[in-house]
């Protein structure tokens, strides 16, 4: 199948448009056309190989949402016209104890990402969202639930379930004291999805500045990071705290915040962080802990969560001939709170 995105051919280069072909149906593969696919960080840094592992020409995109145009024999969840959903993974080896439980994130052989990954049986390099179509298989397919705004859940595939997933592996509900470190695409998500379940938020920013935004998302206070009467007076106040920061950063300040056996949950930053100071760690028997998504039957369960309780992420709009000024305003956390790609902005047609 022929089909349009965009791709950076090097390091350096920006995104521009890129003719490719997709893969012929498999017995069990679904194609469709996709609608709408958010912008996550991780976009921008492989795009620009900040973690060395990136395969050029590389089509972004993992926040995927669209509709079935077609379906290969075996597919028996999936018909033409579906509004369906695909997250951060396209396959896993769907054998191993991680995949039979449900949880393909973690599975043992590692999972086949949506894009620069290679596939499983051909070898050939995966390309994202950022295009008209894509062909994933149908175990790797969400369905989207009626009533979920298609122009707004794109965001829910990896922000999401990346900060949904923890929530629920640290039992969040009401009662629970939840802190959130870091207001963006995921930081946002926490906070919604957190207080959805009935949790008691915090938003942890360094300044007042967003006091009024935590609010409107459904955060119950804000507690400012550099104001240490007020990180004193809130020690030992947390169950889980939620740290969406992308970039290197010092746990130090917030692990005195969480209660006994409270846990921080690292769900942004890939690479080093500062040196931790271990004493809160031993005195409270607290936990610093990393998280990535979350299995394909939970990341359904969150859309249907998100779904019942009119959960969306905040977005804007742009075309896909915006992208490039969309990371470059993502750099400087100019977005509020996602970028969110209309794909009828792309020109070009399939064969
Ligand atoms: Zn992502
Ligand atoms: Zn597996």
């Amino acid at each position: 199948m022929k089909t349009i995105g965009y791709a950076a051919s090097a390091a350096g280069a920006p995104l521009s448009p890129y003719a490719f072909e997709r893969r012929a149906l498999r017995p069990n593969d679904v194609a469709m056309e996709i609608l709408y696919c958010g912008v996550c960080h991780t976009d921008l840094h492989m795009a620009r190989n900040d973690w060395g592992w990136t395969t050029y020409p590389i089509v972004p995109g993992h926040e995927i949402v669209g509709r079935v145009i077609e379906v290969g024999p075996e597919v028996t969840r999936f018909k033409a016209g579906d509004a369906v959903a695909v997250g951060c993974m396209v396959d896993s080896c769907q054998r191993c104890d991680q995949c039979r439980k449900g949880e393909e994130q973690l599975c043992r052989e590692g999972i086949t990402q949506t894009y620069n990954c290679p596939d499983r049986m051909t070898g050939d390099i995966t390309y994202g969202g950022y295009s008209k179509h894509v062909v994933v298989r149908e175990e790797f397919v969400l369905s989207v639930p009626d009533g979920l705004d298609l122009s707004r859940a794109a965001p829910l595939l990896c922000a999401g379930i990346t900060t949904y997933s923890p929530l629920r592996t640290w039992n969040v509900g009401p009662g629970s004291r939840v802190g959130v470190i870091g207001l963006g695409g995921l930081g946002h998500m926490a906070v919604k999805l957190a207080s959805g379940l009935g949790a008691h938020v915090a938003v942890l920013s360094r300044s007042h500045d967003k006091q009024a935004d935590a609010r409107a998302l459904g955060a119950d206070e804000l507690l400012v990071s550099t104001h240490k009467e007020a990180m004193v007076k809130a020690g030992s106040s947390f169950d889980l705290i939620v740290d969406t920061v992308p970039v290197r950063h010092d746990l130090n300040p917030y692990l005195p915040l969480l209660d006994v056996d409270g846990t921080l949950v690292i769900v942004g930053q890939v690479g080093p962080l500062e040196e931790p100071i271990t004493t809160p760690l031993l005195l409270g028997r607290r936990r610093v802990a990393g998280s990535p998504i979350g299995g394909i039957a939970e990341t359904g369960e969150m859309l249907d969560f998100c779904g019942r309780k009119n959960i969306l992420p905040e977005c804007e709009m742009i075309r896909m001939d915006a992208i490039n000024e969309a990371f470059e305003r993502m750099e400087r956390s100019d977005v509020r709170y996602r970028f969110v790609i209309d794909m009828s902005s792309l020109p070009g047609r399939a064969a």
